[in-house]
C-alpha cells in the first residue's frame, strides 16, 4: 500500500572543501491514492528531493523503497526500468520532444517498454482525447499553447499507468487559467486512484491537494 517509503534521506553536495547539506534526515511516506504537495521556497532542496524520489539521483545516506523495491540497491539499468515503469514525470518546462507530434510524444514511453506501435498509438490517442486534445494529435509542441503542451505531458505521464505521478512545479510556466485546468486534471486523476506528488513553491497549488508537507532548510515539517 506504500508507494514511497523514504527514510532519513541526507544529501550533501561537495564542492572542493565546502559541503552543503541540502537534505537533513528527510523521511516521507506516500501511500497508494495519496495526493501530496511538497511545498518549499526556492533553494530549500525540492529539486534534490524530487530527483531522489524519481530515481534520478541517489542520497548521500538514508533508505528509499519505491513500491517495495530497495532503490539504493538497484543497478543503473534497474533504476532506468523503475523510472520508466513505476513513475510518470511532469515538469515545469513540459520536456516534450520538439520534432515529435503530440501523439508520438505520448507513445514514446510505451514504445520504450516494447509495446507494438499500433497499440501504443491507440492508447496515446485515448489519453490525449480524454485530456481534450483529440484534435491536436498531429501537432508539434511549438504549435500548441503552454496549457496544451502540459496536457500532452500529463498524457505521456499517465499513458503507461505508473504507480506514481511525480510533478515538479507543473504549473510554473502556465497562466492562471491553464494552471487551474492542470490542477483539475490532477484532482480527477487522483479521484480515479492515481497517487500524485506535486513539488511546488506555490501555496495556491499546494492548497488544492489533500496534504501539504513543508520543506524548509532541508527538513520536513508536516504542519
Ligand atoms: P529548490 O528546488 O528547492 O530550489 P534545490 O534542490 O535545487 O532546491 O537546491 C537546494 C540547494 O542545493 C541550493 O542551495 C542549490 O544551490 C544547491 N545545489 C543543488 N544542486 C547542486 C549541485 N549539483 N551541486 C551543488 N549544489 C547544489
Ligand atoms: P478506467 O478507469 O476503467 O481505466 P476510464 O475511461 O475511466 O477507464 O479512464 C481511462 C484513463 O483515463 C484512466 O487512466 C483515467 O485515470 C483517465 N481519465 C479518464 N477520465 C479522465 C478525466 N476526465 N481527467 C483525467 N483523467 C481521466
Amino acid at each position: 500500500n506504500c508507494v514511497i517509503d523514504a527514510r532519513q534521506l541526507v544529501k550533501i553536495y561537495r564542492n572542493g572543501a565546502e559541503q552543503l547539506k541540502v537534505l537533513d534526515n528527510v523521511s516521507i511516506k506516500v501511500n497508494k491514492g495519496d495526493f501530496i504537495a511538497i511545498l518549499g521556497p526556492s533553494g530549500s532542496g525540492k529539486s534534490t528531493l524530487m530527483n531522489i524520489l524519481g530515481c534520478l539521483d541517489t542520497p548521500t545516506a538514508g533508505q528509499y523503497y519505491l513500491d517495495g523495491v530497495d532503490v539504493l540497491k538497484a543497478s543503473d539499468n534497474e533504476l532506468a526500468d523503475m523510472r520508466n515503469q513505476k513513475i510518470g514525470f511532469i515538469f515545469q518546462k513540459f520536456n516534450l520532444l520538439p520534432r515529435l507530434t503530440a501523439e508520438q510524444n505520448v507513445m514514446l514511453p510505451l514504445l520504450y517498454r516494447g509495446m507494438a506501435e499500433e497499440a501504443a498509438r491507440q492508447l496515446a490517442r485515448e489519453k490525449l482525447t480524454i485530456l481534450g486534445l483529440g484534435d491536436r494529435l498531429q501537432h508539434r509542441p511549438n504549435e500548441l499553447s503552454g496549457g496544451q503542451q502540459q496536457r500532452v505531458a500529463i498524457a505521456r505521464a499517465i499513458v503507461g499507468s505508473p504507480q506514481l505521478l511525480l510533478a515538479d512545479e507543473p504549473t510554473g510556466n502556465l497562466d492562471s487559467k491553464s494552471s487551474g485546468d492542470a490542477m483539475e486534471i490532477f484532482k480527477e486523476l487522483n479521484r480515479r486512484g492515481n497517487t500524485i506528488v506535486i513539488i511546488t513553491h506555490d501555496i495556491e497549488v499546494a492548497e488544492q491537494v489533500k496534504k501539504i508537507v513543508y520543506l524548509r532548510d532541508g527538513k520536513i515539517y508536516e504542519n
